[in-house]
């Protein structure tokens, strides 16, 4: 058995911010990635993007690596919403980073649905701070009068609104609508040794020169310093404890060998998203722990949420723009906790230039005219996506699934049902919809009905975090209860949603906070 200080499993952004953490603060650490390496900045994936159009079976595991089994009402294959190589989904992310507002932490006490979490937004707040420092945030919150207090500036200056936009931003300020600018980690000016972003907004998910931050950009540096390994294509397939509470090893297997191997470690960070964590901690099954790690409660796989986000479209006399080139921009935070939350929950509005809305159906125009008369209809569209906050219930879980991968593992099941909240939630949004298109002289062309919303690949919960092992699987600091040295980092810690904003910088402050306790505490 080989021996480690702090074995990570997990190489996306949840991963990468513990390892950058620990081998800045003068530690050693492996990070386990099941998939292959994805070369980085991703150059060639943008110059391969019409041949494969960002999937490069070179780049990608296999079915019988990864895969997942899904029942319920949610339409979307939740297998393809998440990427499973070095740098994990935040490789193809749009990098809206936005911080959860203070109310989105008690909603029990505040609103009276889902639980309150066991770390408030001002204890977090710092932490905010550095990961937008270490994301390289551009944004601003001048022009956002919703945003939640903040003690340092962001890093970076923000993306502007575009021209159209402005425009957009005065009518609905003349119906009480506030629209503002959009944080993201994307470089408005040079930052961190990454080059500014040219702001074309050509690359979609595949940032040719790492403007777009990806974990990879910290995994590279980290693997630098000398004090970090990262070990692709092998997959960690059970964590091993001890009689006293302390994670002792991991069993692993290298994607294409046939035996096992251990590793001890002092320290385990499980980092493998909402999905393959809980179905880890699960596959960790043993003698002492029948019901898998952390699960005295029952608790792991449960509690598990998605975003909402219904897609819709307004039609105007004029063209507007659509589709036009750079980043995502206009949004607005107006509604995140309106005066009736509790029935429903908040809804952030993304009403930016680049989003096209509902596609045209060439195929079916019966002339030449009929279809060009289509495309001028599309100049003259507008995307607008109401992206809402929703809550665990009993129907939305992670379990294990009867079917296995290639080293006999069960694979993850999911279950998704929507709930009378979120149909609350839907009205809400189809409200907001009416008056975005009625504030900008719009007609309505189409909102996505209650169930067909996508998750926007923000999974959350399914380990969350709370008091005792009674109501959760890991304390504020996601350690696991009851263990000395057992983490899960990731969205998975979630308490819920993270409200109604995107939830990735939330779970890199999360993890920041857990990588300063594992070093002041355990190494
Ligand atoms: C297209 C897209 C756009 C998005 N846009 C945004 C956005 O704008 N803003 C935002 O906040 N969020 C966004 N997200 C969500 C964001 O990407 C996720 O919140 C984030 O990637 C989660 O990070 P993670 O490190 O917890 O998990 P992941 O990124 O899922 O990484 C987990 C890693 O663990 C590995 N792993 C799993 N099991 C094992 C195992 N047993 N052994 C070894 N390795 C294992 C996986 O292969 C994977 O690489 C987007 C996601 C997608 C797909």
């Amino acid at each position: 058995m080989t021996e480690s200080t702090v074995a990570i499993i997990g190489s996306g952004i949840a991963g990468a911010s513990v390892a950058w953490q620990l081998t800045q603060m003068g530690h050693q650490v492996v990070v386990f990635e099941k998939g292959p390496e994805y070369p980085y900045p991703y150059r060639s994936q943008f110059r391969e993007r019409v041949l494969y159009r960002y999937r490069n079976p070179a780049h990608r595991l296999p079915a019988d690596l990864k895969s997942l089994t899904a029942s319920g009402t949610y339409r979307h294959d939740i297998n393809r919403e998440r990427e499973m190589w070095v740098g994990g989904s935040s490789t193809q992310w749009n990098a809206i980073t936005l911080r959860m507002i203070p109310e989105d932490f008690h909603t029990r006490t505040s609103f009276g649905y889902g639980r309150d979490w066991p770390v408030t937004y001002a204890e977090l707040e710092p932490y905010y701070c550095r990961g937008e420092a270490m994301l390289g945030v551009a944004g601003t919150d001048e022009d956002n009068h919703f945003a939640p207090y903040r003690s340092m500036p962001y890093p970076l200056p923000p993306f502007e609104l575009g021209a159209r936009d402005s425009i957009f931003a005065e009518q609905l300020r003349a119906h009480d609508i506030a629209l503002h600018t959009t944080p993201q980690a994307r470089t408005r000016r040079g930052y961190d040794e990454r080059p500014a972003c040219p702001n074309f907004g050509t690359c979609m998910v595949a940032c040719p020169v790492g403007a777009l931050y990806s974990p990879a950009h910290h995994l590279n540096r980290a693997v630098q310093t000398g004090r970090c390994q990262v070990l692709s294509n092998v997959s960690v397939r059970r964590i091993v404890m001890d009689g006293h509470g302390r994670a002792r090893s991991l069993v692993y297997q290298k994607n294409h060998e046939d035996a096992e191997e251990e590793v001890a470690a002092e320290v385990v960070v499980v980092a493998a998203g909402a999905i393959e964590s809980p179905r880890l901690l699960l596959l960790s099954a043993d003698d002492r722990h029948p019901e898998g790690l952390g699960n005295e409660g029952g608790h792991v796989g449960r509690h598990l949420a998605f975003h909402h986000l219904w897609n819709g479209s307004i039609v105007y006399r004029e063209p507007v723009l659509a589709g036009r080139i750079g980043p995502v921009t206009g949004q607005s935070h107006q509604f995140l906790s309106p005066p009736h939350r509790g029935p429903h929950g908040g809804v952030k509005v993304e009403f930016s230039a680049n989003h096209l809305g509902r596609r045209e159906n060439l195929r079916s125009a019966t002339t030449a005219s009929d279809a060009l008369e289509r495309l001028q209809r599309r100049s003259r569209r507008r995307g607008i996506f109401l992206h809402a906050e929703s809550v665990p219930t009993p129907q939305k879980y992670v379990s294990l699934s009867r079917e296995r991968d290639r080293f006999g593992d069960r694979f993850a099941h999911v279950h998704y049902e929507s709930s009378d909240f979120d149909r609350e939630t839907h009205a809400f949004s189809q409200r907001i919809y009416d008056r975005f298109a009625e504030a900008t002289g719009g007609e309505k062309e189409y909102l996505a009905g209650v169930d067909d919303f996508i998750s926007g690949a923000h999974h959350m919960g399914t380990c969350r975090m709370g008091t005792d092992a009674s109501d959760s699987v890991v304390d504020s600091f996601a350690r696991v209860h009851d263990t000395v040295n057992l983490f899960v980092v990731g969205s998975s810690s979630f308490v819920g949603t993270s409200g109604a904003m995107n939830p990735t910088l939330t779970l890199v402050a999360l993890a920041i906070r857990t990588a300063d306790y594992i070093a002041s505490r355990l190494l």
